[in-house]
């Protein structure tokens, strides 16, 4: 099928992409950033928009630099962009480790980091990122900025908080410290599809015992997020099998499973069990 009708508009500068977002919002106008679940959705007709804000010829929003201690990652940086390391240290490993999970090399070279954090699929790998590393969303609109946590900007399957004016300009990931160790696991059942269950865990050693652990779970509940009860059954502890499978445990039982005609709650849990114990055991590699 055909999208239904739209006008798409091209602004040059944040300040334009803003201001005409303001004036098509309210007529269900809505931000086109590399189209990749956008563009199909309207394909299908799931989705009419009567206006698209195409922010790829904004001048600035190309912005992938660490400043403050943060990685900057702005609004049209693709998913390619982290295909080799966009920063030094753990930081950088790791998001060139997800990238190659995200879909295919062409969605890849046309997605977009903030694309996917606005979209909030429950399953997407850079929204397990944002949650897990607690980012903070730059949200801008013609009459304010504010900064989102991650912890408030995720609210549900493919809802977030940002209003309908709102742009997500920017995201920022703190950069991790040298020696944080860091695994990601994902389970699909064909490569390139989206996960049925990810987890990321991230933490550093201290005489040789786990500490500032972060253990977060993606594709399992309605929005990913970090699991405090494992990440409690993680700190404390030797990098070892006993304490890695104890921590998936903690996940697999904390999590308020998502159902589908595929997954059902218990099958929901034993992915989690997995990919969390999996993601540890890449951890200590
Ligand atoms: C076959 C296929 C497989 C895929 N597999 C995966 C996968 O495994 N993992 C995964 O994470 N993704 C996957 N995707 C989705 C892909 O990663 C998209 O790129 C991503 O979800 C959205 O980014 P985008 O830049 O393309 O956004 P768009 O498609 O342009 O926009 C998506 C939504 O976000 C809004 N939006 C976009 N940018 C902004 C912004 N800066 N501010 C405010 N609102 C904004 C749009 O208005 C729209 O509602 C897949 C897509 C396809 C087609």
């Amino acid at each position: 099928m055909k999208p239904a009708p739209f006008v798409r508009h091209v602004p040059r500068t944040l300040d334009e992409a803003l201001k005409i977002l303001a004036e098509v919002a309210p007529q269900d106008g809505r931000v086109l950033a590399g189209g990749q679940s956008l563009v199909p959705i309207m394909a299908f007709r799931m989705a009419r928009p009567a206006h698209l804000v195409d922010i790829n010829e904004v001048a600035g929003l190309d912005r992938l630099e660490v400043e403050g201690g943060k990685l900057v990652i702005g609004a049209s940086v693709r998913h390619a962009a982290f295909h080799k390391p966009a920063t030094y240290g753990p930081l950088g490993k790791l998001l060139t480790k997800v990238a190659g999970h995200i879909a295919h090399y062409p969605i890849r070279m046309r997605g977009t980091f903030c694309g996917s954090l606005a979209h909030a699929d429950p399953a997407s790998e850079w929204c397990l990122v944002a949650a897990t590393l607690d980012a903070e969303m730059v949200a801008k609109s013609a009459k304010r900025e504010r900064v989102i946590p991650a912890k408030e900007f995720f609210q549900g399957i493919m809802a977030t908080a940002l209003a309908e004016d709102e742009l997500l300009a920017e995201a920022r990931l703190p950069v991790l410290a040298e020696g944080t160790r860091f695994g990601f696991n994902e389970f699909s059942r064909r490569a390139g599809d989206f996960a049925m269950s990810a987890a990321l865990v991230t933490y550093r050693l201290a005489d040789s015992k786990i500490c500032d652990a972060r253990v977060g779970v993606g594709g399992a509940e309605a929005s990913p997020r970090r699991i405090p009860k494992a990440e409690a059954a993680l700190n404390g502890q030797a990098p070892n099998d006993k304490g890695f499978r104890a921590t998936a445990e903690a996940a697999a039982a904390a999590i308020d499973p998502l159902i589908d005609h595929q997954t059902d709650a218990d099958y929901r849990r034993d992915l989690v069990r997995a990919v969390v114990r999996r993601a540890l055991e890449a951890s200590a590699q």
